[in-house]
């Protein structure tokens, strides 16, 4: 069902003591605000159990920031997506661009991992995104869509709608520079008309798509006032308790 969501991705930020302060801090700082929007938060997967045991799950999600695409195995330094659910987190961020630019994790290896996602019962949130030379040769709409493609579409439409898409613009990604609210609102309008060319209208109405790149209390509410944007997918100004709940309060 769309929602609007606000998720954070920590990155590879915090020991486990700080990451469970910041836990602690949100959880207490939400329950007396009551969010009007999903709460996710993307921990290291060291912190999960630890995380899922501090925070009400009706109030803040917990997501992974990845998972293997093998089942289980000899795969050293792995984590498979069913530890991931054994930890109870209920989600698991896929596609980010730092892993597909510094672990070359590609569409086919991300439909894999989207597979065992959903095998095991986690919500993946599933990143897409052009680089600045796509954008600027004009090749942003092809790139998007062949990754939405080649990962996605082999899902039925069923599984489909179990998946949150975040439009990441690489570009936008750490860097202080956030696409505009019109041009946030025109890429999301496509990926929804993508996904109803492959399953109809009604199916792509029902997915969450949303914004990530540099977004923060000041530009949150412009950006999710747009009809095709169901929130953020934050990195930096989730890893201060303030920052993130500035931009949950933007719905
Ligand atoms: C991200 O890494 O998903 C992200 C959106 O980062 P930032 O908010 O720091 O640009």
């Amino acid at each position: 069902m769309r929602q609007n969501i606000v998720a954070g991705n920590w990155k590879m930020n915090k020991t486990l003591r700080e990451g469970v302060e910041l836990a602690k801090e949100l959880q207490n700082a939400l329950q007396a605000e009551k969010p009007n929007c999903r709460v996710i938060i993307g921990t290291p997967f060291i912190h999960l159990s630890e995380v899922c045991k501090i925070v009400d799950p009706e109030l803040i999600g917990v997501s992974a920031q990845n998972c293997a695409h093998h089942e289980s195995g000899a795969y050293t330094g792995e984590v498979s997506a069913e530890m991931v659910k054994s930890t109870g987190a209920g989600y698991v961020i896929l596609g980010h661009s730092e892993r597909r630019a510094y672990y070359h994790e590609d569409n086919a290896m991300l439909k894999t991992k989207t597979d065992l996602a959903l095998k095991n019962g986690l919500t993946p949130i599933f990143c897409i995104g052009e680089v600045l030379e796509e954008r600027e040769a004009n090749k942003h709409f092809e790139i998007v869509k062949s990754q939405i493609e080649e990962s996605l579409f082999h899902l039925s439409a069923d599984d489909f709608k179990k998946i949150v898409i975040a439009y990441e613009p690489v570009w936008a990604i750490g860097t202080g520079k956030t696409a505009t609210p019109e041009q946030a609102q025109e890429m999301h309008a496509f990926i929804r008309k993508t996904l109803a060319g492959k399953y109809g209208q009604e199916v792509a109405n029902e997915i969450s798509i949303l914004y990530g790149g540099s977004c923060k209390p000041s530009n949150a509410r412009e950006l999710f006032a747009n009809p095709d944007v169901d929130g953020g997918l934050i990195g930096g100004a989730s890893l201060k308790a303030d920052d993130f709940r500035g931009i949950i309060a933007a719905f």
